[in-house]
């Protein structure tokens, strides 16, 4: 089992390891670059040989980068695509740099074009993108799941089927669930039986192998409403016995499984507590945490 947490990588990237480690990450995501700001200055060798190192030193297994939400491959503004296709490069390349080896990343949003134009620019640009690099295809590209709020794709397997059929390397992609984005678009996880139709309707419409990540959120929106607001593992919409099903249930357990939820360092630790606890079959109370009000 891998669980891990979404960690800061303030005063350099080659820190995020370490603070993985200080809270019982396994495995950490980062944001390689400030993700609220189209400008990045590329990895140097030093930082590069630095996060390596500190990752080999804290024993972290998995990593993977979340590109910044600036990026929207889908949008119709041809100024704000550049910077898009140009971002969602660059990142790869840090990735590659860093030896990140999963990049996850929002489809896109159509605004207003519409799914079927959306899906295509979507897939034309990841195409560019991945024809330009061959030399690194070491990195696994990541779509996430979404919520579904306003035109943003990807809520649905089917849309990210749609997005992965039109890839002409489709090994090169690989696809995260997240918890509360599943839940507010509509799949039942808060129950057995929806928990288990949805890993049926995940494995028949984009099958499992697909399946490379878990993010572990609970929802502070309400079933299917389509808004993207995460809370405390257990104490949101989903509830605890979501999360004890990802941790037990053999489709999922085996996965990296990352924290996005506003529980900040110590509270995640807690929670990593937790999971690993009930993954060992313990009936432990929820710990007992403060809400820090932001999603990482
Ligand atoms: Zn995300
Ligand atoms: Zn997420």
């Amino acid at each position: 089992m891998q669980l891990g947490a979404h960690v800061s990588a303030a005063g350099g990237i080659q820190n995020a390891p370490q603070r993985g480690g200080e809270i019982g990450c396994d495995c950490i995501q980062i944001f390689t670059r400030n993700q609220r700001q189209w400008r990045a200055k590329p990895v140097t060798d030093e930082e590069a040989a630095a996060f390596r190192e500190n990752r080999r030193c804290c024993g972290i297994g998995s990593v993977m980068s979340h590109a910044s939400y600036l990026i929207n491959l889908g949008t119709t503004d041809p100024d704000k695509f550049a910077k898009s296709h140009d971002a969602f490069e660059q990142e790869l390349l840090r990735c590659h740099a860093l030896g990140v080896e999963l990049l996850n990343v929002h489809p896109g949003a159509h605004v207003g074009a519409g799914e079927e134009a959306g899906i295509c620019q979507i897939a034309h640009a990841l195409n560019q993108i991945c024809r330009a690099h061959p030399d690194k295809a070491d990195v696994r590209v990541v779509l996430e799941n979404v919520a579904g709020q306003g035109t943003t794709l990807g809520k649905s397997f089917e849309e990210l089927r749609a997005i992965l059929e039109r890839l002409e390397a489709p090994e090169r992609f690989g696809v995260c669930v997240d918890t509360a984005h599943a839940f507010a678009a509509g799949y039942a996880i808060h129950t057995q039986a929806g928990w288990d139709a949805t890993w049926e309707a995940f494995d028949q419409v984009l099958g499992l192998d697909r399946l490379v990540a878990l993010h572990l959120n609970d929802s502070k929106a309400p079933f299917d409403a389509r808004k993207d607001r995460h809370a405390l593992i257990g104490r949101g919409e989903i509830g605890p016995d979501a999360f004890r099903r990802a941790v037990c249930d053999p489709r999922t357990r085996e996965l990296p499984m990352f924290l996005e939820t506003p529980a900040g360092p110590a509270g995640w630790a807690q929670e990593i507590q937790w999971l690993r606890a009930v993954a060992g079959g313990a009936d432990a109370p929820l710990p007992v945490i403060e809400d820090a009000g932001i999603d990482p």
